[in-house]
């Protein structure tokens, strides 16, 4: 029997898309005042800056300043960013950026009871609605999870900002993306779930086809700044669907956890091998991880008609894609066995079967290329 719950309350997120969304804003926060604070990376706030004033422009809405977050979601950055006058003016913040300024910030509302609206300026993870923030220490290494106690307000997705980002962290976006419809089910498989991690993970079956479909295009308008129908369907599956399976399938504090299974597992216990660690992004060894995943509980069809998009999109079906050698395995198997996703299977995990299956794959992802090669 699965986790059951009687009393709780459930936030869910709203979402404005589109190249004038930010028009939208005055509507959507109003009644929570009219002072907004903007807090986010560099780049972030000079790509959005014009398009955040133009959309605030006539309204009762002010933004009273533009502040730096400090360059990593810490928490020493999140006392600066709780000491700055102007935040503790603001009625509300505005947190633009990629998902380490929005996770900051996050973690600022959390602590000083004020809300907050996220503006993601690139597509490549689900921060800009989740109740989680990834926390790191100032040397960069993990520190570990914040859970605020609910999740964003509201997002704005200008998806004429997001056509102009750099197209390598849309590409990584889809290869973590991927994972979530594969995931959550397996993760989720024979339990009985109650009513929110039900709808989490019925959500999660409208993940994978949108980037199948249009991952491809969305790549090449990324690449040529162009924005789409294709590439606006690919950041709401990559911001919206999967944040919002992300919200329902964890519990708060992560109590019951359908959220990732074997692909973020064979991720974590990379972190373990420097040459795949340092050279490859985060979406891009957990798409090979979702290879694996399939090859794990024997759903070759799909991992093969994924292969065929893969490359496509020039994602990695080989162990060599990514830097990972046969020697590295049992290490990266001892790591993934000590971690959360080790435990979100159907059936118990095992450390030898891994390394075999993986082993698998690449053989697959090498026979794939081999038959490439001779058409
Ligand atoms: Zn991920």
């Amino acid at each position: 029997m699965s986790l059951f719950k009687t009393d709780y309350t459930v936030y869910l997120p709203s979402y404005s898309v589109g190249a004038d969304c930010y028009k939208e804003i005055e509507s959507v926060v109003k009644s929570y005042g009219t002072k907004a604070v903007v807090v986010g990376g560099k780049t972030a706030m000079e790509k959005s800056r014009d398009a955040l004033i133009e959309g605030v422009k006539g309204t009762s809405i002010q933004i009273i300043d533009f502040i730096w977050y400090g360059g990593n979601a810490t928490y020493e950055n999140v006392d600066q960013i709780r000491s700055c006058p102007a935040v503790q003016e603001a009625d509300m913040v505005f947190a633009v950026g990629g998902g380490r300024a929005v996770d900051a910030c996050k973690v600022v509302c959390d602590q000083m009871g004020k809300p907050i609206f996220t503006f993601p300026t690139i597509a490549s993870n689900c921060a800009g609605i989740t109740a989680i923030s990834v926390m790191y220490n100032s040397d960069d290494s993990l520190n570990g999870y914040y859970f605020p106690r609910r999740s964003p307000i509201h997002c704005f997705i200008n998806t004429k900002i997001i056509a102009e980002s750099p197209e390598k962290l849309l590409w990584a976006g889809i290869g973590d993306a991927i994972s979530k419809g594969y995931e959550a089910q397996l993760a989720s498989r024979d339990q009985s779930l109650f009513h929110t991690p039900l709808m989490g993970a019925a959500l999660s079956h409208a993940c994978t086809e949108p980037l199948v479909s249009y991952g491809t295009k969305a790549m090449e308008d990324c690449r040529a700044n162009r924005f789409s129908y294709e590439l606006q369907e690919v950041a709401l599956d990559i911001i919206i669907t999967t944040g919002l399976v992300s919200n329902m399938v964890t519990g708060v504090n992560a109590e019951y956890y359908y959220n990732s299974s074997i692909a973020h597992c064979i991720y974590n216990g990379s972190t373990v091998v420097p040459s795949v660690i340092k050279n490859h992004l985060h979406g891009e060894i957990v798409s090979f991880g979702v290879l694996c995943l399939l090859t794990y509980d024997g759903q070759l069809e799909e991992r093969d008609r994924l292969m065929k998009f893969y490359r496509e999109m020039g994602l990695p079906i080989t162990m060599e894609d990514i830097g990972l050698t046969e020697n590295d395995l049992p290490a990266l198997a001892e790591k993934g066995s000590t971690v959360t996703e080790w435990k979100c299977t159907p059936y118990p995990m095992n450390k030898e079967t891994l390394i075999q299956k993986i082993m698998e794959c690449d053989a697959a992802g090498k026979d794939f290329y081999k038959k490439e090669k001779n058409n």
